[in-house]
């Protein structure tokens, strides 16, 4: 989250005032959410858009939506929120993890080489704002004939050649927690061009909503046993407002973000980690790489006090060797234990991606200084340089 205030303020007001705080009523007045779908369909330039009450709920729904289930393999990125491998477990399917490179996103070789048989799904996650390599990835998922599940939490707004990030997989999948460029405390977002996975989706964000929705009753296959994952009246308003403050929140961090990297480029003491396409980054951190770990070390204690910078092999569980559940493969009951349903023994330890464990400790990121002027951001990138 960048900016909230008094807009959200009365926009939840007129909720309050209206006295609708859930999304389906029979004669329904309220409209917060279908406002809020529509605008944000609009905005990434898909066909269809599902509020949600989080994003690791729109991974599950995403995937229900594309029919991924136990005995399936998903193909997951070594560098992401545990979320994105958790989504998968939540449907009975296994993730695999595999190889980021020096973009920090996921690398299309590895995946290749982790395809199998039972693989159904590819997930290549938008981490701190940067795209993925999406034409080496999509081709690599045609390929095989595997779906592709944009994870574009961490990238709202973000684009990869002509088209915003979120439209070019099968579906997509945003969070609008409190740490993400838009947010409403907790929401997120399933995007798709599919009318099917779009149906299947909102089944499994709402099993009652087949009370509701002509749509959801309309959809072919009958309707299944879904779940809740619903936003509320109050958050889509909180998001309405927060959308329409996007495209100004991205354009500062770019303008900041450039400012500083002209003045990186310069710099004998690492490089600008190489991003897929460098219009369409959301810019929300600048990236270095360093020839070992411990100049990445070195770099970022010298520099803690002037910035807000870290080292991502420290950030905790966005690193695969510190998803302690999935490398123990332990689930909440033995008989719904997704890896004792698989087809293959899966067997992944903490050494599994070495190459991803070696980019993450050789790089340093400081995030784009968003209350700063421009100003202020190069004289910080001059020090920093
Ligand atoms: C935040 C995040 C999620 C999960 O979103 P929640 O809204 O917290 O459930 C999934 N994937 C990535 C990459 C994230 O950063």
């Amino acid at each position: 989250m960048y900016e909230i205030g008094k807009p959200e303020l009365e926009a939840i007001a007129q909720v309050f005032e209206s006295g609708q705080t859930f999304r389906y009523h029979e004669g329904a007045t309220a409209e917060q959410t279908a406002r809020f779908e529509q605008a944000l369909a609009a905005k990434i330039g898909t066909q269809y858009a599902l509020a949600t009450s989080s994003g690791t709920g729109s991974l599950i729904c995403a995937l229900v939506g594309r029919g991924i289930g136990p005995g399936d393999e998903v193909i997951v990125p070594g560098y992401t929120f545990i979320a994105t491998a958790l989504a998968p477990l939540a449907v009975g399917a296994v993730p695999i993890i595999a190889e980021v490179d020096e973009t920090l996103t996921l690398d299309p070789k590895d995946v290749e080489a982790k395809i199998t048989e039972h693989t159904k799904a590819i997930i290549p996650v938008h981490m701190l704002g940067l795209p993925c390599d999406m034409d080496g990835l999509m081709r690599v998922a045609r390929k095989h004939n595997v779906d592709v599940v944009e994870d574009c939490a961490q990238a709202c707004g973000g684009s990869y050649g002509d088209r915003r990030l979120g439209a070019i997989g099968d579906v997509s999948v945003f969070s609008f927690n409190h740490f993400k460029i838009l947010s409403c405390g907790e929401g997120g977002a399933v995007v798709t061009n599919d009318r099917l996975t779009h149906q299947r989706a909102m089944i499994q964000h709402d099993g009652g909503c087949v009370f509701f929705s002509r749509e959801a009753r309309e959809t072919a296959p009958p309707m299944f046993a879904g779940l809740n994952f619903r936003i509320s009246e109050i958050g889509s308003a909180i998001l309405n407002v927060q959308l329409g403050r996007l495209d100004g929140i991205l354009a500062a961090l770019r303008e900041r973000k450039q400012a500083m990297a002209e003045i990186f480029t310069g710099s004998d003491k690492f490089r600008l980690s190489p991003v897929h396409d460098v219009p369409g980054d959301c810019a929300v951190v600048l990236a270095l790489e360093f020839d070992s770990a411990d100049a990445a070390q070195e770099f970022s204690k010298a520099h803690g006090e002037v910035c807000s910078v870290f080292r991502p092999i420290e950030t905790d569980r966005h690193v695969y060797t510190n998803w302690e559940p999935i490398i123990a493969q332990r689930a909440h009951h033995p008989e719904m234990n997704p890896w004792h349903k698989a087809n293959r023994t899966i067997q992944q330890d903490a050494d599994c991606c070495p190459r991803t464990l070696d980019v993450l400790a050789r790089t340093v990121c400081i995030h784009v200084p968003y209350q700063a002027t421009v100003q202020e951001a190069r004289e910080l990138a001059d020090k920093l340089a």
